[in-house]
């Protein structure tokens, strides 16, 4: 989806070398930090050096246990990490309380590991050349990391020439509806999931879960309105609930015979960005098979990282460390309730 896809760091080097370090935010300086030391790390089996900057590097404005801004601060714990002490409900908190990293059952170092393997370009590659599974990953982790990553496409608008399509995928076995002589109905039955895929000429993209079936009008405009600008171009297939969002948002509309276009090479077909990003999660999905389908929107929150800017796996590890330590969800999970009324997308770890 970028321009320069193909640039290569050498092993030790990071994105961010050439920086002044005064420059880079925490989750930046942090990562950079703990891929130069990894090794060093691991050996000694002490804890990431920079990683009490880095949490120290973000206060608490409001209790993470009640909510109350009567905060005082209280010192520093015995890793030098600093602590609060709550006036309205007497607890004491730090700041990682209530973040993915609280009572650090998982290491920083550790969280930025996983982070660069989930991140890893050339896996999904080599998915690709040999269709084989990645490793496992622990469902715990994952759930942390969906949680965090829980509303990331929220504010993702595409504009100019837009390209969508819907991409299948089925149920696990054991959920999908037999007919009576036990066969499995054939064709775009409720036993797909249909996933709306969107991206646009600037290079973004996203993924949202569009229901069972065959697309409705009503699902249809669920899934993608909120997310393409009025007025844009769409460069679309000759899916028929599409008219709803041609009329209500105003787009020009391209549509394609789908079964015409699929002959010519990659280049000259209208709906090739589109189609490569359907193919890439269908690989994406492959390799966690078996995976729990009613977490199919965390695992489109990650893939939407993967394909989306920033651009490389320390980028992206580092965004996801920051947002892990703006957002604590605790106070993300407050704001599900707060917010369910008035949205349509499932959020919340
Ligand atoms: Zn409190």
């Amino acid at each position: 989806m970028h321009g320069d896809k193909e640039r290569w760091l050498a092993p030790s080097a990071t994105p961010w070398d050439d920086a002044d370090e005064d420059s880079l935010g925490p989750a930046e300086t942090l990562v950079m930090a703990c891929h130069r030391d990894i090794y060093r790390y691991r050996h000694a089996g002490t804890s990431l050096e920079g990683e009490a900057e880095f949490f120290n590097a973000y206060a608490r404005e409001s209790c993470p246990i009640c909510g109350s801004r009567a905060i005082e601060g209280n010192g520093k714990d015995a890793n030098g990490i600093r602590r609060w002490r709550c006036r309205a409900c007497g607890r004491s908190f730090n700041v990682a309380t209530g973040t993915i990293f609280e009572s650090h059952r998982i290491p920083v170092a550790d969280w930025t590991e996983f982070l660069l393997e989930t991140f890893s370009y050339e896996s999904l590659k080599g998915m690709a050349r040999s269709n084989r599974r990645s490793r496992t990953t622990p469902p715990y982790w994952l759930a942390k990391l969906f949680a965090v990553l829980s509303g990331v496409q929220d504010d993702v608008v595409l504009s100019g020439n837009v390209q969508i399509d819907e991409k299948h995928y089925p149920l696990s076995d054991a959920d999908q509806q037999r007919k009576a002589d036990g066969s499995k109905p054939r064709g775009l039955s409720k036993n797909q999931i249909c996933i709306a895929v969107g991206c646009d000429d600037g290079g973004r993209s996203f993924f949202s879960r569009l229901g069972l079936g065959k697309p409705s009008e009503a699902r249809t405009r669920a899934a993608y309105a909120g997310h393409i600008r009025e007025g844009s171009h769409l460069v679309h297939d000759m899916e028929r609930s599409h008219r709803v969002l041609v009329e209500e948002l105003s787009l020009t509309s391209e549509a394609h015979n789908s079964k015409l276009i699929k002959t010519p090479p990659d280049k000259e077909n209208p709906l090739a960005d589109v189609n490569e990003l359907c193919f890439l999660l269908e690989l994406f999905l492959n390799s966690h098979s078996g995976f729990d389908r009613s977490r199919l929107d965390g695992y489109l929150d990650l893939f939407y990282v993967m394909m989306n800017d920033p651009e490389e796996k320390m980028e992206k590890a580092a965004f996801v460390l920051d947002r892990a330590m703006r957002f604590p969800y605790t106070l993300r999970y407050r704001d599900y309730y707060r917010k369910k009324a008035s949205s349509t997308r499932k959020r919340g770890p």
